[in-house]
């Protein structure tokens, strides 16, 4: 964890992207051996689940042609990462960027050990994801009403009946669901968001049978003091070993929130965009 990743000290385009080497992770076992076990108050290992093919290209203004998107995962797949986000299974209307979900699906290659979840909203994703060849997805909810409505078109509890359609199609197949929280560090619309709601929500993708939670500061703007809070209440609601942090760099405040979220529990995983966040978050 000691190398800053070239990304985070600059905006990428995809074309740098491929040029830029990736930043290789030590293994699990690697990172083991050379740690002392708990000498600074850390875990001894923290998953970082990839969320740049979907959420970093999504947000870019140009659309990634499909053979570089592909070629891109495939390289993260060698880099050691136990998860690679791949993609987005939403209306191309809503999302342009991710029109080539199955395209994109069925041409990474697979490598053993690495998990290659997508986003659904709906049953009719969940659907194309599976005929896909998807085997693990993602279900994405808001702390935030306005947030919600603006960003998958119903109120909270309309995308939780939706998100309660995938959860049971996917148990009935198999399929691990993650499930995510958006605007749990603040709103555009809204402003501040209580941490209660954040816990009320986690707690209901998390009953429903999501195996993990990511508590995502959307806009970027939490803080150290307002992850603590927020991550107080919701490990009230759900077992630690089931929630992630999802940080957004817009104020630099990223990596600083991800080490309270650590330190907060030795056992909070992480989750992070190393590679090609939205150009909007550096400025
Ligand atoms: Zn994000």
């Amino acid at each position: 964890m000691g190398t800053v990743p070239s990304a985070l000290k600059q905006c990428l385009s995809h074309q740098h992207l491929l040029r830029e080497p990736l930043w290789i992770g030590e293994p699990p076992a690697a990172a083991h051996a050379a740690q002392e076990p708990q000498a600074s108050g850390l875990p001894e290992y923290i998953k970082i689940v990839e969320v740049g093919p979907r959420d970093g290209l999504q947000n870019e203004k140009v659309i990634v042609p499909t053979d570089i998107k592909i070629e891109l995962i495939n390289r993260l797949s060698k880099t050691g990462l136990p998860v690679v986000e791949v993609t987005s299974f939403v209306s191309s209307k809503w999302v342009p960027q991710m029109a080539d979900h199955k395209e994109v699906m069925r041409g990474i290659e697979r490598h053993p050990g690495v998990q290659y979840p997508v986003l659904t909203p709906n049953l009719q994703g969940f659907h194309s994801a599976i005929a896909a060849g998807a085997t693990e997805v993602s279900v994405f909810g808001a702390a935030s009403e306005s947030f919600s409505k603006m960003n998958i078109n119903c109120s909270i509890e309309e995308s939780i009946e939706k998100f309660e359609e995938v959860a049971k199609s996917a148990r009935n197949m198999n399929i691990p669901v993650r499930g995510y929280v958006s605007c749990a560090l603040g709103c555009p619309y809204e402003g501040n968001i209580t941490p209660a709601k954040v816990a009320e929500v986690s707690k209901r993708l998390y009953s429903m049978g999501c195996y993990e939670i990511s508590l995502g500061d959307t806009i970027g703007v939490g803080t150290p003091g307002s992850m603590k809070k927020m991550l107080e209440a919701v490990m009230k609601e759900i077992p630690l070993s089931a929630l992630a942090v999802h940080c957004h760099d817009t104020y630099g405040q990223a990596l600083a929130n991800i080490l309270t979220a650590i330190q907060v529990s030795h056992a909070v995983k992480c989750q992070s965009q190393w590679i090609s966040v939205p150009r909007w978050e550096f400025l």
